[in-house]
């Protein structure tokens, strides 16, 4: 160490350099999340959620019960799971990941991500990671795909492979603001498994960043089935409400 950086680490110690919370930009030491922001995560895992999909209740329905989607139709996944709703800290940090290419954010969202799975003993028997891909189109004009950033932080948290075995093939239109019904036709057909062999027999945790209608994890997880996998479990970084 030669005396200048002997000086800047002096200068560190008196006078830490003010550093931001990677999610709400407050004061915080090392760039970790700040203490109102932590507070705000771990009470995330007390909101009462749909036990099969994940989504939160609104209104009356606060409590912990099947959703009227899920109670209707089976879901091809067993259950799926979020670090939080899709609104106020976690909506800024996805929005911040995928528009703002604040890629830092995905390690600090895969933290929120693992400590719901791990809330659940069903995540135990995951054996690899796939992330929920994105069009060749759609990846050249972003740049990166944010679920496969969120995947990677949750597979190396969890120690398991990162599996990237599912394609997408076809381009589907912005999936805000209609049904569910014209969701799942606009995905019929959007992705495939060019490697079947690697996912036969495997229990796989398929990871995005929002659950909205849960629909494009119907999908994946049904290709993935089709395909010769034994299970397959969701994770994302937030997901929507659902008022039943
Ligand atoms: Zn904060
Ligand atoms: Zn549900």
């Amino acid at each position: 160490m030669n005396l200048k950086t002997l000086g800047l680490a002096f200068l560190d110690l008196v006078f830490p350099p003010r550093e931001a919370c990677p999610f709400c930009g407050g004061n915080s030491t090392g760039a970790q999340v700040c203490a109102d922001c932590r507070r705000t995560m771990e009470g995330y895992l007390r909101e009462p959620f749909c036990s099969v999909c994940g989504r939160y209740f609104t209104g009356s329905g606060r409590h912990m019960h099947i959703c009227k989607d899920c109670r209707e139709t089976p879901r091809p996944f067993l259950l799926a799971r979020a670090a939080g709703p899709y609104e106020g800290l976690l909506k800024d940090a996805v929005h911040g990941l995928k528009f703002h290419n604040k890629r830092g954010l995905a390690s600090h969202l895969a933290a929120g991500m693992v400590a719901a799975a791990r809330a659940e003993t069903g995540f135990n028997r995951v054996s690899a990671v796939v992330p929920v891909p994105m069009s060749p189109g759609r990846l050249r004009e972003r740049g990166f795909n944010q679920a496969d950033l969120l995947a990677g932080e949750v597979s190396a948290t969890l120690g398991l492979p990162l599996l990237k075995a599912v394609r997408k093939i076809k381009e589907t239109p912005a999936q805000t603001g209609i049904g569910r019904r014209q969701r799942q036709k606009n995905l019929q057909g959007a992705f495939d498994v060019p490697d079947r062999s690697s996912v036969h027999g495997r229990v796989l945790l398929v990871v995005d960043d929002v659950i909205t209608t849960a629909g494009t994890l119907e999908a994946v997880a049904g290709i993935l089935l089709a395909a010769g996998a034994s299970l397959v479990l969701g994770l994302a970084a937030a997901s929507g409400r659902t008022g039943l």
